[in-house]
């Protein structure tokens, strides 16, 4: 049993990352392929510098993420077939007998690892990707104190958690598995309530929206669409990059609109308008909350699993340690999961762009079609995103729909 759980392991292992690497190549490939040319649809609004602009962007990102590909591979198997794991365990053992305690030690000890792993590949994409395209407005100073202020929430939010969570499993009996999923959603809705007011604030500012005009404007909508909220803020996201975004946080009457502060500099009234439209599309639709279900009730049969799995000695060896405990029982887990379940992505993909037309159809039906397509061609065109992704990438991991289907799909819709 062990044996083939070893092999069935590195077989996911393997066949995750090969396909990873064909899937970037294929991308790779496809953008350089039509780089010459910006694409019919987009002749009059993109020119063909901007369009090679996008396309060397997207394919010095995607040859990034091979990299981190490989990189993630050779660190998990390191961890477990190297003996990583069982190193760290003996270590973490040693330094104390008290299990809570060293499955606490171990726990840090592999996120501190992997965190300090993948910083390189983080700085180079900042500063080198980022900056090389103009994007990067994050300065070393900043980069460091975003390191250690994420590293000081980690402890202080994690910490307690990990050690309710290795406790219950210790104490609660069989039925474990149902008591930490209890004590993990409550976690998940209490930060959804907490992260605006209370985290959000530790990375950025956030200021109401000065901008009469567009307030009145953003009033009416919300207003037509019966939508309550705290008011609507406008982040300072231009301290990190040039990219633009809006987003919604909270929950219930406490919910807030945000604005990044570059969006507002790239597109017009109407056209904000009809970006937040779309975002009020997600609410409506009912997105979010059949989201955070969705996400609920794949914990609750992850953590079940581990439940099955936690006892037996090969789930253990097979990933090449043999001190189990609660702990190791985690770690392994997350380790594995990954590699089991990447090729379901385009699953996850396809119900995104799904949400994502739909989104887009509510905004057609409450502001103008035209303005939401212009605010559109406008953001591809300043964040650099590609109009010419590989198809077969695109369906496996796009959350949103190509720039070309999602524009042909907006003009059939009349309102
Ligand atoms: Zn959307």
């Amino acid at each position: 049993m062990t044996e083939a759980f070893s092999l069935l392991f590195a077989a996911a292992l393997l066949l995750t990352l090969s396909l990873k690497l064909w899937l970037g190549a294929r991308h790779i490939r496809h953008i350089a392929r039509h780089r010459r040319q910006v694409p019919e649809a987009f002749r009059d609004a993109i020119t063909l510098e901007a369009h090679q602009r996008a396309a060397d962007y997207t394919i010095a990102k995607t040859r990034l993420g091979l990299l981190s590909a490989w990189l993630d591979t050779a660190v998990i198997a390191a961890l477990t077939f190297g003996g990583g794991l069982q190193w760290l365990a003996l270590q973490t053992m040693a330094l104390s007998g008290q299990p809570l305690l060293a499955g606490m030690a171990l726990v840090s000890a592999v996120a501190v690892i992997s965190g300090a792993v993948s910083l390189p590949l983080s700085l180079y994409g900042t500063f080198g990707v980022e900056a090389r395209y103009g994007f990067n407005k994050t300065t070393i100073g900043l980069f460091i104190a975003d390191q250690l202020k994420g590293m000081a929430l980690g402890a202080v939010i994690g910490l307690p958690l990990l050690a309710l969570v290795l406790w219950l499993m210790e104490i609660s009996g069989p039925l474990w598995w149902l008591w930490v999923w209890l004590v993990w959603s409550g976690f998940q809705l209490l930060m959804v309530a907490l992260y605006p007011t209370l985290i959000a604030p530790l990375f950025n500012k956030f200021k109401p929206l000065e901008d009469q005009a567009l307030q009145r404007r953003i009033e009416a909508l919300l207003d037509r669409a019966g939508f309550k909220s705290q008011g609507v803020f406008v982040m300072d996201g231009s301290r990190r990059s040039s990219h633009g975004n809006a987003y919604f946080t909270g929950f219930g009457s406490a919910k807030r609109i945000v604005f990044f502060d570059t969006l507002l500099t790239q597109l017009s009234h109407a056209e904000i308008e009809a970006v937040l439209a779309h975002e009020l599309g997600h609410f409506k639709r009912r997105h979010i909350v059949k989201r955070i279900a969705f996400a609920f009730a794949l914990s609750l049969g992850f953590l079940f699993l581990l439940g099955q799995l936690m006892h037996a000695p090969w789930f253990y060896a097979g990933m090449g340690v043999t001190l189990p405990s609660t702990a190791m029982a985690l770690i392994l887990f997350f380790t594995a999961v990954p590699a089991f379940a990447f090729p379901l992505t385009p699953l996850s993909s396809m119900l995104s762009r799904r949400h994502e037309y739909e989104a887009d159809a509510f905004a057609a039906a409450e502001t103008e079609a035209g303005e939401l397509i212009q605010a559109l061609v406008k953001l591809y065109r300043d964040n650099a995103s590609t109009l010419t992704p590989d198809p077969l990438h695109s369906a496996f991991y796009d959350s949103h729909p190509p720039a070309a289907l999602r524009i042909q799909h907006l003009k059939g819709q009349h309102s």
